[in-house]
């Protein structure tokens, strides 16, 4: 193994450089040399290579199938969804059961708030994942998907493994470069606005964490955005903690030669960050909730209640209205504004009074398939999906099983 510090190697090092938007989120936490080597897309250290597993990584599984989902016509039904989507599946045999099921429940899901993103800011088409800029081997990249509107709306999604969260700093540094990055690709629409949003793969929700226009856009990025990837790109101190189990300089850093045994111990680890304990204690109990609806709400409400006599749900499709009420982005909104809210607010319970399912913890294309099937028994595509239902049965959760028992169909009984 050579003797010679990285950082010497690193500041030789004359090929491409590639810096991520992920980078500059955990910069502030993070080891300047960790960094600084990661950035040099082409660096090894001399006299030791990390070797990486070619295990698929759970999110980039996912990203393929939403974009081949996204280009496939028949996810408009769930049926349809079902069968494009088990082809997909059969690409990835080999993963393991239990993730297999949170890949498909997660890509639906994410179709899901697709569809809720759409009926609240409109239509948005899919670009591209990892929309890149810059040039000469210097390049800033995010790893997440961008979608753009025909009047130059761009949009950057974070996906998250659990809920959406809202942004958590004054200036998120992930969203400040995503949103460079988007105003700077070159499209044959010039950007308007530009919007990141991040979205929870576990339930579909979304919260908007930036919208700006270009010019805010860049104000931002040259106030927040643009010294910290300086700062990446320069090799500053050691720093040992959580980025040293991923790092290229694991097996020879002098730093980590000091703290023999460093690698995968958990408490070591654990004692560099915040204890969970510490961190709850300092947000200190929640406000307290409100106990009454808004006179807005009040007056909305009454759309529901009419939509809810109607039909006998509360599942309006995103587009749909309803006596010239836009009822689909309206619910939209509304289990949108559920999902991040802990507990029950009142206008939730006004609305489950009107449909105990009107925001199912399941995706809404099979609450729309079961309504339809409800109503339509007989139909084709209904006789389909209510086999495909009685044989998932065992996968299916407990309040599909009753709404599905209460119009008759269980395992095992023909209607
Ligand atoms: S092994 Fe750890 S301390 Fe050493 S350079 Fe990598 S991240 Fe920094």
């Amino acid at each position: 193994m050579s003797t010679q510090d990285p950082r010497e190697q690193l500041s030789r090092y004359q090929g491409p450089l590639r810096v991520w938007a992920s980078d500059a989120e955990s910069y502030a936490a993070g080891c300047g040399v960790f960094s600084a080597a990661k950035v040099r897309r082409r660096f090894t250290a001399v006299g030791w290579e990390r070797r990486y597993g070619d295990d698929p990584i759970m999110l980039g599984v996912i990203r393929k199938i939403i974009v081949a989902l996204h280009r496939d016509e028949r996810t408009t039904t769930w049926e349809g969804l079902q069968e494009a989507l088990r082809e997909q599946m059969a690409q990835y045999a080999d993963l393991n059961p239990g993730l297999r099921r949170y890949v498909a429940h997660a890509v639906e899901q994410y179709l899901d708030a697709h569809d809720e993103l759409a009926a609240q800011y409109g239509e948005m088409r899919f670009v591209t994942f990892d929309p890149v800029i810059g040039s000469q081997g210097r390049e800033v990249v995010v790893w997440a998907p961008l979608y753009c509107s025909a009047d130059g709306v761009r949009e950057v999604r974070r996906l998250r493994v659990k809920k959406a969260r809202g942004s958590t700093e004054e200036h998120d540094r992930w969203a400040t470069v995503a949103a460079y990055i988007a105003a700077g690709v070159q499209m044959r629409i010039l950007p308007t606005k530009i919007r990141i949003v991040e979205v929870g793969l576990f339930d579909g929700s979304t919260e908007v964490v930036f919208e700006g226009t270009p010019d805010e856009v860049r104000a931002r990025y040259e106030a927040h955005g643009r010294p910290v990837i300086r700062g990446l790109v320069e090799a500053a101190g050691y720093r040992p903690g959580q980025s040293c189990q991923k790092c290229k300089l694991a097996g020879c850093c002098p730093s980590l030669q000091d703290l023999s045994g460093c690698l995968g111990q958990q408490h070591l680890l654990a004692a560099i960050g915040i204890p969970l304990e510490a961190a709850r204690a300092r947000v200190g109990p929640r406000d307290s909730r409100r106990l009454t609806t808004t006179p807005r709400f009040d007056t909305d409400v009454a759309h529901a209640r009419s939509y809810a006599a109607r039909h006998g749900h509360l599942a309006a499709r995103s587009r749909e209205e309803h006596e010239g009420f836009p009822i689909g982005r309206w619910l939209a909104e509304h289990r949108q504004r559920a999902r991040r809210t802990a507990g029950t607010s009142p206008q939730a319970r006004v609305l489950a009074s009107l449909d105990p399912w009107w925001n199912p913890p399941w995706p809404m294309r099979w609450q729309y398939a079961y309504h339809h099937a409800r109503t339509h028994p007989d139909t084709p595509r209904a006789t389909q999906w209510i086999t495909t239902q009685r044989q998932a049965w065992p996968l299916l959760h407990p309040g599909q099983q009753q709404l599905l028992a209460s119009i008759g169909i269980s395992p095992g009984t023909l209607r």
